[in-house]
């Protein structure tokens, strides 16, 4: 492919974009950023270091010798390879609160602006379309009942071993649906130039397809 292109993917949790960007980015030979994953590998330093997220001096230090990264579909946090870490319900619920902070997604969205400046990518995340990318080739924006999202989510996690019922994951995704769509600095909306896709009972395939037809 000679023309860069950059494409963004955006949804609430569950909605299945980063299984669809992997297909994607597969199909077209071009990278794939999870944004959501730069925001969990935040969340898991948080953790790990038990730093009190609402000091803010600590924050911004924390943040400032932090290096997030990607190689081979990998997820880096200083230098070391963190993605069976970071799908965790506690982390899940870190990554929501902290995304909320001006001094993490100033950080965070720096790195991804950079990310997309060099090399053709598919980006997903909550503010991609409008904030991150807002000049990206194709927009997309993928949607999915609660229900449906709640189920996918509930399957993936107890694959893992988690012992968690669908009503919680039901109950976790309403709360981070409200916390991403009301939080005060880029919250979770279409952008009016997206194509918006609703994968309620429609299969990987078919939304893959849905992409790259209009891609193409
Ligand atoms: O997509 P994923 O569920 O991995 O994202 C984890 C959390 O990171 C989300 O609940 C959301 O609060 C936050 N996020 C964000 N902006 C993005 C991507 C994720 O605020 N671009």
């Amino acid at each position: 492919m000679n023309k860069k292109i950059r494409i963004a993917l955006d949804g609430p949790s569950g909605a299945g974009k980063s299984t669809i960007a992997k297909n994607v980015a597969n199909t077209l030979g071009i990278d794939y950023i999870d944004t959501g994953a730069m925001y969990r590998a935040v969340a898991y330093k948080i953790i790990q270091s038990g730093l009190d997220v609402e000091n803010k001096r600590d924050l911004v230090e924390m943040l400032e010798n932090t290096d997030i990264d990607f190689s081979k579909g990998n997820i880096i946090l200083d230098g070391i390879i963190i993605n069976d870490k970071i799908r965790t319900s506690e982390i899940t619920k870190m990554a929501s609160i902290c995304s909320a902070y001006s001094e993490v997604r100033e950080k965070l969205v720096s790195l991804q602006r950079k990310m997309g400046q060099s090399k053709s990518i598919i980006m997903d995340g909550r503010d991609i379309g409008n904030n991150v990318l807002k000049d990206a080739e194709y927009k997309f924006f993928m949607t999915a009942s609660t229900k449906e999202r709640a189920k996918r989510r509930w399957i993936e996690l107890t694959e893992k071993g988690e012992n968690i019922t669908l009503e919680d994951v039901e109950e976790d995704i309403r709360q981070r649906d409200y916390k991403d769509t009301t939080r005060e600095l880029n919250p979770l909306c279409k952008s009016d130039d997206a194509i918006e896709i609703d994968t309620t009972g429609l299969s990987i395939e078919d939304v893959t397809k849905a992409i790259l037809d209009k891609i193409k």
